[in-house]
C-alpha cells in the first residue's frame, strides 16, 4: 500500500467538483484515508511549494492557493501516488488526455483544480505538512 496528498485547489473549490473528484477517486478503488478543507496563509503556501520557490511563477501560485479554501486528503492505495496523477492529467490542461481532471475542469495552467504528490519523498513531506499520524486512518 502507498500513500500520496491530493489538494483539491482554490478554483476546483470553487467550480463546485469536490465530489466529482473524489467521485474519480472512489471509482478508481482509491481509499481516502484523511481530509480537512483549510485555507493557507502565504506563508503556509510558500513552505508548501519551496521546491518552486526559484521558478518566476511561485509568487502568483503561492497567491492563488491562498485566494480560497481548499480540500487536502491522504489517499491510499496500490500505486496510488501514479494511479492519482494519471486521473489527474498533465500539468498543463491543453496537454492532458481526455477523461482527465484537468482537461475536464481546468482552466488555466496555473489554476488547474488539483495537486498530487509526484514520489514517495514528496508525499512524505506534503502528508506530514497537512497531516498528523492520528489523523490518518488505515483503509
Ligand atoms: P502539482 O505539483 O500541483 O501536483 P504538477 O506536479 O503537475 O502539479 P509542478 O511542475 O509541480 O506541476 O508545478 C506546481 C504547480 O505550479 C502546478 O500545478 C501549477 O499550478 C503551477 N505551475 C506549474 N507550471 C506553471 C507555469 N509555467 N505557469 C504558472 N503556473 C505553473
Ligand atoms: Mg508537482
Amino acid at each position: 500500500m502507498e500513500r500520496t496528498l491530493s489538494i483539491i485547489k482554490p478554483d476546483g473549490v470553487a467550480k463546485n467538483v469536490i465530489g466529482e473528484v473524489i467521485k474519480r477517486f472512489e471509482t478508481d478503488s482509491i481509499k481516502i484515508a484523511a481530509m480537512k478543507m483549510i485555507k493557507l496563509t502565504k506563508t503556509q503556501a510558500q513552505g508548501f511549494y519551496a521546491v518552486h520557490r526559484e521558478r518566476p511563477f511561485f509568487d502568483s501560485l503561492t497567491d492563488f492557493m491562498t485566494s480560497g479554501p481548499i480540500v487536502v486528503m491522504v489517499l491510499e492505495g496500490k500505486d496510488v501516488i501514479a494511479k492519482n496523477r494519471k486521473l489527474m492529467g498533465a500539468t498543463n490542461f491543453k496537454e492532458a488526455e481526455d477523461g482527465t481532471i484537468r482537461k475536464d475542469y481546468a482552466t488555466d495552467i496555473e489554476k488547474n483544480v488539483v495537486h498530487g504528490s509526484d514520489a514517495p519523498e514528496t508525499a512524505a513531506f506534503e502528508i506530514g505538512y497537512f497531516f498528523n499520524d492520528l489523523e490518518i486512518q488505515e483503509r
